[in-house]
């Protein structure tokens, strides 16, 4: 996804886009007709990149919760999004796309969720939420990041 790279080349880290890259099949749970993020994040970690970003069209979940936009590693290297429900018109599928990469690359750097609802670190349970957030960190966040050694 050409945007996502665009729109994410003002991070100030190298990072690896795994587009396309197949969720391993055994964490298809045929119950629930979706896939463990868990096991997708084990993969990203395997590729070289200060940061990887797993992306898929499959849908994921994550227990205890029924699915999951995204998942990371809280301070680590690896952090996967699904696009199967971020779905929309063009526009706003790709904003949902950037939201949530760039949530989940927060995480990769330490950050928790911001209780500032236009903060891309909010939690977002559903699109709802995820339309209401914006694409970049908070005030607050961004100097977290800074703290952490992210300028
Ligand atoms: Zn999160
Ligand atoms: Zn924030």
């Amino acid at each position: 996804m050409t945007m996502l790279k665009d729109r994410l080349s003002y991070l100030p880290f190298e990072l690896s886009i795994l587009e396309g890259a197949s969720v391993p099949e055994k964490s298809y749970n045929a119950l629930r007709n979706q896939y463990e993020s868990l096991l997708f994040l084990d993969l990203a970690r395997q590729y070289p990149g200060d940061r990887v970003l797993g992306i898929t069209d499959v849908d994921l979940f994550a227990e205890p919760l029924n699915f999951v936009f995204g998942q990371a590693e809280i301070s680590g290297k690896a952090a996967v999004i699904s696009l199967s429900r971020l779905k929309g018109k063009k526009k706003i599928y790709y904003s949902r796309t950037v939201k949530e990469a760039v949530h989940e690359l927060g995480h990769t750097f330490g950050l928790r969720h911001c209780d500032e609802e236009t903060c891309v670190m909010h939690f977002s349970n559903c699109l709802a939420e995820t339309d209401l957030k914006g694409e970049k960190y908070c005030a607050s966040c961004d100097k977290d990041l800074r703290r952490k050694g992210f300028s």
